[in-house]
C-alpha cells in the first residue's frame, strides 16, 4: 500500500480542522444576531403600529372637534337669522336646521367618546402588563400588554446588544481573516496534488464531508475510531500502526494513527 497518499489526504484534513477551529470561534454569534435582529424587527413593527392608531386617533380627534366648531357656527348663524324670520314657516325651517346640526354634533361628541375609551382600555392593559411585570410573570404578558416605554426600553436594548455582537463577530473575521485566507490557499493547493496522486482518495473525502460531519479523516484512539468510538478489529491495527488507513465499518470514516497528524502539522 502506498501510504503517502493517505499522508497528503491528512494533511488536507489538518488544513480543513485548523480554518473549522478559526470559524468556530464566531460559532453562534452569526446565529445570535439573527435572532436579535428578528426581535428588533417584531419589536419596531409593534412600536410603528402603536404610532399609528395615536396618530389616527389625534387626526380624527382634530377632524371631530373641527366638526363640532363648525356646527357650533352654524346654529349661531340659523339663531341669529331666527331674530330675523318673517314668519313661522321660515322660523321653523331655521329650527329644523338647527336641530340637525345639534344632532352632527352629538354624533360627533359620541365619537369622541369612543376613542377616549379605546385610549383608556389601551392605558388599563398596559397597566395591567407593567403589574405582571413586576411579580415577574412574564409569560403571562401579551403584545398589547407591554407598556409603552418597556417597549422602546426593549427597542433600545436590541439595538445596543445587536451593535455589539456585530462588532465582537467583525473583529474576529478581520482578526483571523489573514490565516482564513492563506489556510484556504493551502487547501486549494492541497486538493489539486490529491486530485492526481489519489482522485479516489478524495472522493471519498469529499463524500464524507458533504454530510453533517467534518472530520473525514480521524485519529484511531484506544483502539476505536475517534469519529463515532467504534472499536477497530485488532487485526487491522497493525496496518494503521505502519501509516496505513482504515474505513470504519460503523460511520465510514477514514481512521489513522494520530502519527499522521503529528507529521501534518510539519
Ligand atoms: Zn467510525
Amino acid at each position: 500500500m502506498d501510504h503517502t497518499k493517505i499522508n497528503l489526504l491528512v494533511r488536507l484534513q489538518h488544513l480543513d480542522n485548523k480554518i473549522e477551529s478559526i470559524v468556530s470561534l464566531q460559532k453562534g454569534l452569526p446565529e445570535e444576531i439573527d435572532a436579535l435582529d428578528e426581535d428588533l424587527v417584531f419589536t419596531t413593527r409593534q412600536i410603528e403600529s402603536r404610532k399609528k392608531i395615536a396618530d389616527e386617533h389625534l387626526k380624527t380627534r382634530s377632524r371631530l372637534h373641527e366638526t363640532i366648531s363648525e356646527c357650533k357656527n352654524k346654529i349661531l348663524n340659523f339663531k341669529e337669522k331666527q331674530t330675523l324670520a318673517r314668519n313661522n314657516k321660515e322660523y321653523d325651517a331655521l329650527s329644523k336646521q338647527i336641530e340637525y346640526e345639534e344632532k352632527e354634533i352629538a354624533q360627533a361628541e359620541i365619537q369622541l367618546q369612543d376613542i377616549v375609551h379605546a385610549i383608556q382600555r389601551a392605558q388599563d392593559i398596559q397597566k395591567k402588563g407593567r403589574q405582571l411585570i413586576t411579580e415577574n410573570r412574564y409569560d403571562e404578558i401579551t403584545e398589547e400588554m407591554m407598556p409603552d416605554d418597556v417597549l422602546q426600553q426593549q427597542l433600545q436594548d436590541l439595538k445596543q446588544q445587536v451593535d455589539l455582537k456585530r462588532e465582537e463577530l467583525d473583529s474576529i473575521v478581520i482578526e483571523t481573516a489573514e490565516d482564513v485566507d492563506s489556510l484556504k490557499k493551502k487547501v486549494i493547493t492541497q486538493r489539486a496534488i490529491i486530485a492526481t496522486e489519489a482522485k479516489r482518495l478524495l472522493d471519498k473525502y469529499d463524500h464524507l464531508r458533504s454530510g453533517i460531519l467534518n472530520n473525514a479523516v480521524v485519529k484511531l484512539n484506544r483502539n476505536a475510531c475517534s469519529g463515532c468510538n467504534t472499536r477497530v478489529p485488532t487485526n487491522r491495527h497493525t496496518l494503521i500502526v505502519q501509516g496505513g488507513f482504515y474505513l470504519c465499518e460503523s460511520c465510514g470514516r477514514i481512521v489513522v494513527h494520530e502519527r499522521l497528524f503529528d507529521e501534518a502539522e510539519n
